[in-house]
């Protein structure tokens, strides 16, 4: 199986031991690897919102000491930092609820504690302190977590955090694009495309529908909807216009 994403300019792959040992066919590691390009397309327009969010003087871009570091070298352009907070806090959501629909793909159960909180572009929290595999190690899951004031996804008075609840269904993404002919297992990069999310399974599967006719005679174009859904659904197998729902993800 390949276990490679690509996507964006960044490569990783899937744990291949956590794999075998989960049991996972070719199709559920499919969609997981589908899931991990929806992270991405959302820490992405993550950054795209701290980038536009540092305003230096006259509007220009600016520079800015990174948190925790040094002060600016004197003659840095020094900015003021105000990146939409709303959205970045809408987004956070969103990575948070994909994280509750991989470990579905996994086979693991919905826990919050294993979610890498910190890990969203924006966020200046503490990362070793917060990171739940270091935590978990150390047998200290559910240590608060720890926040830094500033941070404007989960600092201030509010003290913003993800619902750290899986939604009952959703939300859902399409995910798919052109994949090499041979194995059926490797997406080309350039061709991808996240569509989403939709709260609607329904609203998915109009959305899928809709692009799988389009490249209907296309037969190495393919689309998967990825979010959370009831687990107890069968896997559908290989993707048909007709076939029945899964869970979290092949239609
Ligand atoms: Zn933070």
């Amino acid at each position: 199986m390949n276990l490679v994403i690509d996507y964006m300019g960044e490569k990783s792959t899937l744990n291949p031991s956590l794999v075998r040992r989960q049991g996972l066919d070719a199709e559920r590691v499919e969609q997981l690897k589908m899931s991990h390009i929806v992270l991405r397309h959302l820490r992405a327009q993550m950054s795209a919102i701290v980038a536009a969010g540092q305003v230096g003087p006259g509007g220009g871009p600016a520079l800015l000491p990174q948190a925790g570091g040094d002060a600016p070298a004197p003659g840095a352009l020094v900015g003021v930092y105000r990146p939409d907070v709303a959205r970045l806090r809408e987004l956070a959501e969103l990575v948070d609820q994909m994280e509750f629909c991989q470990q579905e793909l996994w086979g693991f159960d919905s826990d919050p504690h294993f979610h890498d909180w910190t890990r969203v572009p924006g966020c200046t929290c503490t990362k070793d302190a917060n990171n739940p595999y270091r935590r978990a190690n150390a047998g200290i899951l559910d240590y608060p977590r720890q926040v830094e004031g500033d941070c404007p996804i989960h600092g201030g008075a509010d003290g913003w955090m993800p619902s750290g609840r899986p939604l009952p269904e959703g939300p859902f993404w399409v995910v798919g694009g052109e994949y090499r002919v041979a194995d059926w297992e490797e997406i080309i990069p350039a061709t991808i495309e996240v569509h989403g999310p939709y709260a609607a399974r329904e609203e998915a599967l109009a959305t899928w529908r809709g692009l799988m006719g389009a490249k209907f005679e296309l037969n190495q174009w393919r689309y998967r909807v990825i979010g959370r859904a009831a687990a107890s659904l069968p896997d559908a197998g290989r993707p048909a216009l007709e076939a029945p729902g899964a869970a979290c993800g092949e239609i």
